[in-house]
């Protein structure tokens, strides 16, 4: 369900605008005066922001008419540890280095956090970086937006510690919400979706070390399970939900999962839970949620398709991309792209493998594209001798945790899988992912091979592409350019014109007006003194 006045704004804007345009016009929605009153003081700033968020809180809930929806705190970051430290040009040559590129109101106030101390929250929080050396650009620059209560957007190649990202604010979010409302009974106050149960339960397993340090309970729910345990998980009390939409959905029907109190929302892997496979259910769960939340949107892929249904869900966000603003692939993942025949793939593979597994140790992920194609290649390669399990939809949860829990231990340095596996998980040393059928997408493709350079570690794709992929060709194609990497002139012959994905919501008139100059920015300028 489109709100009124978001379909105001889309349908009156006839050229389709481009990010920074959505931002602009997030910030130009007129602020009711008495809030910009109290903007005055400059002093007072910090102060000012709660008191703000506390007002934001309490015109909705009035709206709403739901007495529970109380006003809380989302700014604990302290302004004068923003504004000293760092200079000007200490911040610039920080963002020329990482390749960081920032959009919103009020973004420069947000100098990058260079040691874990710098942030200011608690030890014991902190504690949960104690392992690592500094914080990534992703949260470096990440950690003093989402600290002073502002909604975000976070691109970042895949492996670059989003997940803490969003999850050390968070844990200060909840704490500073446990002690300044104690004794309530509450639903959850962070809920994060992810687009599949690997990924909820990946990301659970940070909160859940976190809990051990800051004592918070984070419970993880997700289908192809029974719902019991998590149903009753629910109803004991929990910080924290991290979901994959549909069983969340499920649970809310039946009345075991509240949302009204969630202050803090994240969508890992954002572009995909707003791709049209989850749009429907992502609205009916946010809708749910606390009007005055914190939104937190994090991906490692940006395509057009989702921008503008993304600002749905945001309000005045700050942007932070690092590296390319398109897609990027990851660096220090040497591309290699075969064009090849269908039918002599499966002995290249064993050709491959035979090159690449020599030690029949080191991990490597093949890629296929379809339920059956897994199961197949997965027999295929055990009759041949290969250690080898796979990872897809039709086998059971049990089955599929195992297949990745093997595959880690190393017991079967070799995973067959489809998309689902594509995304996110965090699997050390993967040292080659083979893409044995080309994905639908070629934000696909960027996930797939991200699932080895990981960590500050370099990695091999090795691609096929076959005449069927043809209409990606033009995407793979500048994915290799922008990422320095070697074209094969077969891949010249195709049509090499990349065409525009439509969102579902829009496609009907974005097209029209496509490609035409856009808007200038009228009264927002990103200038030094916003
Ligand atoms: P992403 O979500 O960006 O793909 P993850 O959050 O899964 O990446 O993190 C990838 C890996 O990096 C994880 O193993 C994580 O423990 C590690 N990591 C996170 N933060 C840091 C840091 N500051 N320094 C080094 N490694 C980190
Ligand atoms: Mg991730």
């Amino acid at each position: 369900m489109v709100s009124l006045e978001n379909e105001d704004i889309l349908k009156s804007n006839k050229a389709k605008k481009r990010e920074s345009e959505a931002i602009e016009e997030t910030v130009e929605t007129p602020v009711p005066k008495k809030k910009k009153k109290k903007k005055k003081n400059k002093e007072k700033e910090t102060e000012t922001v709660v008191k703000k968020s506390e007002v934001e809180a309490k015109d909705e809930v009035s709206e709403d008419g739901s007495e529970e929806n109380l006003p809380f705190r989302k700014d604990f970051y302290s302004m004068h540890e923003i504004t000293t430290g760092m200079s000007k040009e200490e911040v610039k040559a920080y963002h020329d280095e990482h390749n960081i590129v920032m959009f919103g109101k009020g973004r420069k106030k947000f100098k990058p956090i260079l040691t874990f101390p710098e942030l200011g929250f608690s030890k014991s929080i902190m504690k949960i970086c104690s392992k690592f050396d500094r914080p990534t650009p992703i949260q470096a620059q990440c950690w003093p937006v989402l600290g002073s209560g502002r909604d975000i957007i976070g691109i970042a190649e895949t492996g670059s510690g989003k997940t803490l990202a969003f999850t050390i604010p968070a844990l200060a979010h909840i704490k500073e919400r446990m002690s300044t409302e104690p004794g309530k009974k509450k639903g959850p106050m962070m809920l994060i979706i992810a687009p599949t149960r690997e990924l909820a339960m990946q990301s659970q397993e940070v909160l859940e070390e976190a809990s051990n340090i800051v004592k918070i309970r984070s419970i993880c729910v997700y289908g192809g399970v029974p719902k019991h345990s998590q149903r009753h998980g629910l109803k004991s009390g929990v910080e924290v939900v991290v979901a994959t939409p549909g069983r969340l959905i499920d649970l809310m029907e039946e009345g075991c999962c509240d949302l009204s109190e969630v202050s803090y929302l994240v969508l890992d892997e954002a572009d995909r839970m707003l791709d049209q496979g989850f749009e429907r259910d992502i609205r009916k769960i946010i809708e749910k949620t606390h009007k005055s939340r914190q939104t937190a949107l994090f991906s490692a892929t940006w395509p057009d398709s989702v921008r503008e249904l993304a600002h749905e869900f945001l309000k005045n966000p700050i942007k932070v991309t690092i590296g390319s603003d398109d897609l990027a692939a990851g660096s220090r993942i040497k591309q290699i792209v075969e064009v090849i025949e269908d039918r002599a793939r499966e002995q290249k593979l064993d050709k491959l493998l035979k090159e690449y597994h020599k030690s029949r140790k080191n991990r490597i992920l093949i890629f296929v594209l379809y339920k059956k194609e897994a199961a197949r290649i997965e027999t295929n390669l055990q009759r041949a001798g290969w250690a080898c399990n796979s990872i897809h939809g039709d086998k059971s949860q049990e089955a599929r945790s195992q297949a990745v829990e093997n595959f880690k231990s190393g017991k079967m340095p070799l995973l067959v899988a489809t998309d689902v596996a594509a995304r996110g998980l965090d699997i050390p040393d993967v040292d080659y992912v083979i893409n044995f059928s080309f994905p639908l997408t070629i934000e696909d493709y960027v996930h797939r091979i991200g699932r080895t350079g990981r960590a500050g570690k370099t990695g091999t794709a090795y691609t096929f592409f076959q005449t069927c992929d043809k209409a990606r060709a033009g995407e793979l194609v500048k994915v290799l350019k922008d990422s320095n990497q070697t074209v094969p002139k077969e891949m010249m012959n195709f049509d090499l014109n990349i065409k525009k994905k439509e969102h579902k919501l829009y496609g009907a008139f974005v097209p029209r007006d496509y490609g035409q100059p856009m808007k200038q920015a009228s009264k927002i300028t990103f200038d030094d003194d916003d």
